[in-house]
């Protein structure tokens, strides 16, 4: 039992941190998803813990006020943050083509317009709403500066390259969608008044609109729910995927901080997705055991969090099933500055 996927011993620190963040109300108005919120807990102490660069807040579902919460926790706790503008998405002119493309079939972005697209992206991000990083070592700061110009998101934030690029296939493919459901329904003449449709957020039919087909089943949160990113289809395919490479540790810090909060960030991702667990499902610590028999080493040295969390359980899930990526092909202003960060 006791090497069963037991977490690394958790630092004093680390805890005050994590009773900190849980202390926060877990339900918000401007970010609904209950295990995104759970999540962003998880990756900021692991931040404090040194098993991630960073956390990117706010960068889908957003609350301010939640934002300024997080802010002021981590700077209490000695962790370094910023705000910047949204990042830049790392876009390809032949995303639909490549191997790790989640899409099958779907309109391709014409490749003329992948230009003046940034650019009109650029202008809407400059407008919107900053988002928070929140981070321990000063030298990721020029990697962040980095990511928001438009390199190397994926890796500040620990995802596999493979799932990035993915991820921005998926976008891209979104706004592809997007663009050529715009042509159908206005039959712009010309480039130019393509564009202004798209920077004067023309709205779409959704008659108009196909749906990229998706080459991955679903959304991998049910099975990979200590991480904020989908893996690929490729990574969902194979159990020692890139993406379950990344899981592993966090699920592991996860139960090491505590169980209940484990269990309970575990049960809302299988909640929001449609797949809720009963006592028999086996326990996501990797014992073999059913949830409910299954006991974790230390669990009784969190009991304030246990009563917490049992609290939290109560209530019901996010009616929404908000999930972590917003859906870009029904909103053109999020298309265009969709990166591939978590919310
Ligand atoms: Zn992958
Ligand atoms: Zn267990």
């Amino acid at each position: 039992m006791a090497d069963l996927a037991m977490g690394p011993a958790v630092a004093p620190p680390v805890h005050a941190l994590f009773a900190d963040l849980l202390a926060l109300p877990v339900h918000s108005a401007g970010k609904p998803s209950l295990a995104e919120n759970l999540l962003d807990v998880l990756e900021i102490c692991a931040v404090a813990a040194g098993l991630k660069a960073c956390h990117l807040q706010g960068d889908g579902h957003r609350d301010p006020e939640r934002m300024d919460a997080l802010q002021a926790i981590a700077h209490r706790h000695q962790l370094l943050t910023r705000r910047t503008p949204r990042c830049r998405p790392e876009w390809s002119p032949d995303a639909s083509a490549t191997q790790t493309s989640p899409t099958r079939t779907g309109p391709r972005l014409p490749t003329g317009l992948l230009e003046p697209l940034q650019r009109l992206g650029d202008t809407k991000r400059l407008q919107a709403p900053d988002v928070l990083w929140i981070y321990r070592d000063p030298a990721t700061s020029d990697l962040i500066d980095a990511a928001v110009a438009g390199q190397g998101l994926g890796a500040l934030l620990g995802y596999p390259r493979c799932c990035a690029d993915a991820h921005s296939a998926l976008a891209q493919a979104w706004l592809a969608a997007h663009v050529a459901a715009l042509q159908a329904q206005h039959q712009p003449a010309t480039q130019e008044a393509l564009l202004h449709l798209l920077a004067t957020d023309a709205p779409v039919d959704p008659a108009h609109l196909s749906p990229p087909v998706l080459a991955a089943a679903e959304p991998s949160a049910a099975r990979l729910p200590f991480v904020s990113f989908d893996a690929c289809a490729a990574c969902q395919a194979q159990p020692d995927s890139p993406a379950a490479g990344v899981h592993a540790p966090l699920r592991a810090f996860a139960f090491a901080l505590s169980r209940p909060f484990a269990l309970h960030l575990w049960q809302a991702q299988l909640a929001e997705s449609g797949a809720p667990a009963d006592a028999d499902t086996p326990c996501p610590c990797g014992s073999g055991q059913g949830v409910v028999r299954c006991r974790w080493p230390g669990e009784d040295d969190h009991t304030e969090h246990t009563a917490q969390t049992a609290a939290h359980t109560t209530r019901a899930p996010p009616a929404t099933g908000e999930r972590a990526t917003p859906d870009p092909g029904l909103d053109a202003p999020a298309a265009l500055g969709s990166s591939l960060g978590p919310p």
